[in-house]
């Protein structure tokens, strides 16, 4: 399918590795010229040269971190945008006894209040243009909570909470803002999450990620290249009708009617 992108400009946050790499590696198989963002300049840069000799796209590469004010400047600088996919690094799992202010302060910030900043800086010059696409990547904790990661479950529901309003708002303009919930996917991150069960139970890495499958009906986790898909269709043309929606990507693992 043509999804009718070829030519636009997208931000990808946080898209050296794993789902926010998905996103971008899926848009410039549609033809999206890309500004791609993580901390690391190594991983960040190779993930660019590859993703120019595959796709034939533009890709500027922005080494600094999303959350600070700093590192959004820096990848802003580089707009107008067309496409938006906000991203950044989930927060530590922990215990909600253990969690301080300080905790969920770094916590909001990260994961909520960075995705807010970048679409009220992106937003008005798509609305000027009237045609937009905001995808932000979220949590199966927004559905469902994880109890483990709280931090995670407290930050997305604000972000959730804004996206549902906002989005409402700018859809006259030609303008989606839509969000994506991943399940688990094989990522460093859910390599994380399992070495932290492998450390807590003294149980292999296989049998971990065994036991973890186990629980999802697909009987897998996901890839990054499925969930960059679906947030391709999303930024797509075909998409427009799409608003204000939190697409669950987790392999039925919620179990639940809606
Ligand atoms: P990942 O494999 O660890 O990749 C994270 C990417 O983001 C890397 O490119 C990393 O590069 C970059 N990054 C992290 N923090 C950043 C920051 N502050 N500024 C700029 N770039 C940053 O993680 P993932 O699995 O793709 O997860 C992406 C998001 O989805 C996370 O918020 C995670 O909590 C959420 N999520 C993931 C899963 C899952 O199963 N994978 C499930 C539910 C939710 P640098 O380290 O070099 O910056």
């Amino acid at each position: 399918m043509d999804l009718g992108i070829r030519g636009k400009r997208a931000l990808v946050c946080a898209s050296s590795k794993g789902l926010g790499r998905g996103c971008a590696e899926a848009l410039a198989e549609a033809g999206v010229d890309l500004v791609m963002n993580a901390r690391g300049a190594e991983a960040l840069e190779a993930a660019a040269v590859e993703i120019r000799a595959r796709h034939q796209v533009n890709v500027v590469t922005v080494a600094g971190d999303i959350t600070s004010e700093a590192g959004r400047a820096a990848v802003l600088a580089h707009g107008p945008f067309d496409i938006l996919v906000t991203n950044a690094g989930g927060p530590p799992p922990g215990l909600w006894s253990d969690w301080s202010r300080e905790d969920f302060i770094k916590a909001l910030d990260a994961n909520m209040l960075t995705p807010i900043a970048l679409m009220q800086a992106v937003l008005p010059g798509m609305i000027t243009k009237g045609w937009g696409r905001v995808v932000n990547i979220t949590s199966v904790s927004v559905k469902a909570p994880v109890p483990v990661l709280g931090l995670s479950n407290s930050a997305r529901a604000g972000l959730t909470g804004f996206v549902a309003g906002t989005s409402r708002q700018v859809a006259g303009k030609g303008v989606t803002i839509n969000n994506l919930l991943p399940g688990i996917h094989a990522t460093d991150r859910a390599i994380a999450l399992d070495g932290a069960v492998v450390k807590a139970r003294g149980i292999s890495m296989e049998d971990a990620i065994a036991e973890r499958a186990a629980t999802i009906p697909a009987g897998r986790y996901g890839t990054a290249a499925e969930f960059g898909a679906t947030c391709a269709f999303l930024c797509s043309q075909h998409a427009g009708f799409i608003v204000g929606q939190n697409v669950l990507l987790d392999g039925g693992a919620t179990n639940a009617t809606l």
